[in-house]
């Protein structure tokens, strides 16, 4: 059956000497694992497509019951090309690409997700957007839309309000207040200034969320605690291959 998808690509292999296998996550089918036949030689037209971060409309055959599907055709929907005018820019695309590859299930669509990539990686490719505000909001609606929205308001143990800021418990999944937090080693702190920016972004739209005031510290423990908690609830993202590159810039 030929079927059609508006879709993102996440990653891409070499496969045999002229083909490719392209992972995209997709509008209509969520992840969609293509195989594109003869696409790595030079006379090929979709051969410039499937740099990870393209928005493409694709056209495959599909079986039944396989994990794989042929590739027809495709066009450019968007190429997002100002992401390669601007190192960390392109990072952060990256790491958006391939946090969606390590969160989502196969074969599960999610338009609001898919809307969510599509606009933060237009968004990122403007350059007068502030792009470690645009990649905050992808990654906490992100796990909001996955289930694991962090709360933010109140003391895990005791109840009592943040008012102080609070630090991540044992489990990395709750935070407590300065009362009921044993403090470790590995004890991560999130100024009140943290808090409420991360209770902003998450209750707005991209067009009503106040840029948040944060100093050097504090971006640098929101980044802490992002990736804190997405670790504990996403297993599969400690092992992201573009973690590496995103602490240099951010760390
Ligand atoms: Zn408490």
């Amino acid at each position: 059956m030929i079927e059609k998808a508006e879709a993102i690509v996440l990653k891409t292999l070499n496969h045999g000497d002229t083909s490719k296998i392209i992972t995209l996550y997709s509008k209509e089918v969520g992840r969609l694992k293509l195989i594109a036949k003869g696409v790595r030689s030079p006379k090929s037209k979709a051969a410039g497509l499937f740099q990870p971060t393209r928005h493409l409309q694709v056209i495959y055959y599909s079986k039944a019951n396989s994990e794989l599907q042929l590739f027809k055709s495709g066009e450019l929907v968007n190429g997002f090309f100002g992401l390669e005018e601007d190192f960390d820019r392109l990072t952060l695309a990256q790491v958006i690409v391939e946090l969606i590859d390590r969160s989502i299930e196969d074969k599960e669509s999610h338009p609001l997700l898919f809307q969510l990539l599509a606009d933060s990686l237009a968004r990122l490719s403007t350059p007068d957007t502030s792009a470690a505000e645009v990649y905050w909001f992808f990654h906490l609606h992100l796990l909001r839309e996955l289930g694991f929205r962090p709360h933010v308001g109140h003391c895990s143990v005791c109840n009592e309000p943040l008012s102080t800021g609070g630090s991540l418990g044992v489990t990395s999944s709750h935070l407590e207040c300065v009362k009921c937090h044993q403090p470790r080693q590995d004890s991560i702190f999130v100024s009140q200034a943290v808090l409420s920016a991360i209770q902003s972004i998450l209750s707005n739209s991209w067009d009503k969320v106040d840029k948040p005031e944060l100093n050097a510290r504090d971006r640098r423990s929101f980044w802490n605690f992002l990736w804190r908690f997405t670790f504990y609830h996403i297993e599969p993202t400690r092992r992201m291959r573009s973690l590496k590159v995103l602490q240099q810039l951010y760390s």
